[in-house]
C-alpha cells in the first residue's frame, strides 16, 4: 500500500472513531453479475476501512449504489431508492451516500444528481472503485462532492473483497467491451476491452478452490475476446484449460460469450474438460438478419446456427442459453417471426429476455420505432409461452439420467434444495441445511418448464457422496 493510500486510511479510522457507535455501511448492487461483483469490493473497501457491513440502510452511516447503465428501467429503480433515503438522512445527519458503478459515468445522470439529489456526495464511475477511500476521507473533511470517473486501467488486484456466497464465486476475466451494439450503453460507460493476466486469474480461482468454493464464475463483456492486447499471448479456450486443470471438485461457469467470437475450439475444450459447464450462453439478441446487422453484431443467424450445430452433432443434449431483445425500434412482425424460428431451432435451456429500452448516446436511440409498444408486448408475451413450452419439452432429455448439481439453497415453501447442474439447469431435490454448498449427485425423476427435479444418489462412489 502507498504512503499516501495509508494517509487516507489513517484519516479516515481517525474520523470514525468520533462515531459514537459502531460506524456501519450499506452497499446495494443493481444490474448484471459484474456489477454485483464489483459490489463485493466496494464492500471489502468499506470493511477494510473500520465499517461494520450491515443489510439495513436504516442502519448505515454510508450507503453505496452500485447501479447499471444498460436499461432505464434498472436506473429509475436506483432513483427511487435515492428519493426514498429522506428519512435516514433526516435521522443520520453524518450520513454519506454515494452513486457508483457504470451509471455514474453517464453524464445525464451526474447532472440529474446535481440538480435534484444534492446530497449524493460521492460519485464513482466504474472501475473507479479505488478512489472511494480518498473520496469518503474529502468528504469527512466538508467538501460538498468528490467524484472519479476512471475506466481505462484494471482494478488493483489487492483490493480486498467480502463475497456474498462461502460457496460460488464470481472472477472477472476482463472489464470493458469494444463491440458498439448499437443498442448498448456499455462500451460508453465501461470503456474498451482490457483482460487480466492468466497468471492473476489464476491464483484468484486457485485460492478460492482451496477454499472450498465449488462454482468459479468467470465474467466478461465478451469473455471470447478474453488475452487480446496482452503481452504472452492466451485466448479464452487456453485460459480455461489452465483453470480446469487446477485439482479440485468444482465447476467453472463463464457469461458472455459474443457469437462472433465463439468458436468449435471454445466447445471442444468445453466438452475435454472435468470441470467446465456443459452448456454455454450464447446470446443471439434477434432472429432477423437485417436487425442483427442494424445491431451491429456482425454475425449471421446462418453463422450462429453453425455453431450450434457443430456442437450438438458431437453433443446432442448440450444446451444453450440466450439473451433475445425483443422491440429493437427497427424489429418488424417478420423480423419477430425470425427470433422465433431460432427459439424453436435451438431450444433454448432458459432465455434472458429484454424489451429494447433506448440509451442515450447510442445509435439506436437515434431510430425510430416501426412497431408500436403494444405489438412489442403482445411478442414478448407470445415468445415467453413457447419458451416456457420448449423448456419443458427439451428438459425432457435428462429424465432418468444421472446428474451432479451445486445445491444453492433451500426453497422456504417446499424445503427441497435448489441449484445448477453443470448443464446449467435448475435442479430441485430432497435434501437438508447441511447440504447446502455441496456438489450433489441426483438422478432425474422429473420435469418442469422452469427445472428438473431429482431423487439424491446415495452413497455414490464416484461422488463422495454420504448422505
Ligand atoms: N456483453 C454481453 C453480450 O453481448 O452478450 C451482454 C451484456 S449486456 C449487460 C446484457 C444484455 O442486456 C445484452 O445481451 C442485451 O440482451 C441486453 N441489453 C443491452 N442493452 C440493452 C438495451 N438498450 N435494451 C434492452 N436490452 C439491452
Ligand atoms: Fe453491449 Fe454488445 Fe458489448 Fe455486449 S458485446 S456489452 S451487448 S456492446
Amino acid at each position: 500500500m502507498s504512503e499516501n493510500s495509508m494517509q487516507i486510511r489513517e484519516g479516515i479510522r481517525a474520523v470514525l472513531e468520533t462515531f459514537p457507535h459502531t460506524p456501519r455501511a450499506h452497499v446495494q448492487s443493481f444490474g448484471c453479475q459484474l456489477n454485483f461483483c464489483d459490489g463485493e469490493k466496494y464492500k471489502g473497501i468499506l470493511q477494510d476501512l473500520g465499517y461494520e457491513l450491515t443489510d439495513q440502510p436504516e442502519e448505515a452511516d454510508v450507503i453505496l449504489f452500485n447501479a447499471c447503465a444498460v436499461r432505464a428501467h434498472a436506473e429509475s429503480r436506483v432513483i427511487g431508492r435515492l428519493g426514498a433515503l429522506k428519512p435516514i438522512r433526516e435521522r443520520n445527519p453524518r450520513l454519506v451516500v454515494g452513486l457508483c458503478g457504470c451509471m455514474a459515468e453517464e453524464d445525464e445522470v451526474r447532472a440529474l444528481l446535481k440538480k435534484s439529489y444534492p446530497f449524493v456526495k460521492i460519485v464513482l464511475g466504474a472501475g473507479a472503485m479505488e478512489r472511494l477511500p480518498e473520496s469518503l476521507l474529502a468528504v469527512y473533511s466538508g467538501e460538498k462532492h468528490s467524484e472519479a470517473l476512471q475506466f481505462a486501467g484494471l482494478p488493483d488486484e489487492t483490493l480486498p473483497t467480502v463475497r456474498t456466497s462461502g460457496f460460488q464465486a464470481s472472477v472477472p476475466v476482463m472489464y470493458g467491451c469494444n463491440n458498439f451494439c448499437t443498442y448498448c450503453i456499455v462500451p460508453y460507460v465501461r470503456g474498451r476491452e482490457r483482460s487480466r493476466t492468466p497468471e492473476a486469474i489464476e491464483r484468484e480461482v486457485r485460492g478460492l478452490i482451496g477454499q472450498g468454493y465449488r462454482e468459479i464464475l468467470l465474467l466478461g463483456q465478451n469473455v471470447n475476446s478474453y488475452g487480446r492486447g496482452l503481452s504472452e499471448p492466451i485466448d479464452f479456450p487456453a485460459l480455461l484449460r489452465r483453470l480446469d486443470a487446477i485439482p479440485g471438485d468444482y465447476f467453472i461457469r463463464f457469461m458472455s460469450s459474443h457469437p462472433k467470437d465463439a468458436t468449435p475450439e471454445l466447445i471442444d475444450t468445453m466438452l475435454q474438460s472435468e470441470h467446465i459447464e456443459y452448456h454455454l450462453h450464447l446470446p443471439v439478441q434477434c432472429g432477423s438478419n437485417r436487425v442483427l446487422s442494424e445491431m451491429n453484431r456482425r454475425y449471421t443467424v446462418e453463422k450462429y446456427l453453425e455453431l450450434i450445430d457443430y456442437t450438438r452433432s458431437i453433443a446432442p443434449d448440450f444446451g444453450f442459453s440466450s439473451d433475445l431483445i425483443v422491440g429493437f425500434p427497427t424489429e418488424t412482425a417478420e423480423d419477430f417471426e425470425g427470433t422465433m424460428r431460432i427459439v424453436e431451432y435451438v431450444k433454448y435451456d432458459n432465455l434472458y429476455t429484454f424489451i429494447y429500452s433506448p440509451r442515450s448516446g447510442t445509435k439506436a436511440a437515434q431510430m425510430p420505432f416501426v412497431s408500436s409498444q403494444e405489438e412489442i408486448s403482445a411478442r414478448m408475451r407470445r415468445l415467453l409461452a413457447r419458451q416456457r413450452e420448449i423448456s419443458e419439452e427439451f428438459n425432457g432429455r435428462f429424465l432418468g439420467k444421472r446428474v451432479r448439481f451445486l445445491a444453492e439453497k433451500r426453497d422456504p415453501e417446499t424445503g427441497l434444495l435448489l441449484g445448477k447442474t453443470r448443464e446449467g439447469l435448475v435442479l430441485e431435490a430432497p435434501g437438508d441445511d447441511a447440504d447446502i454448498g455441496r456438489l450433489l449427485y441426483v438422478t432425474v425423476t422429473g420435469v418442469k418448464n422452469w427445472a428438473l427435479t431429482g431423487t439424491r444418489i446415495r452413497g455414490d462412489a464416484a461422488g463422495n457422496e454420504s448422505s
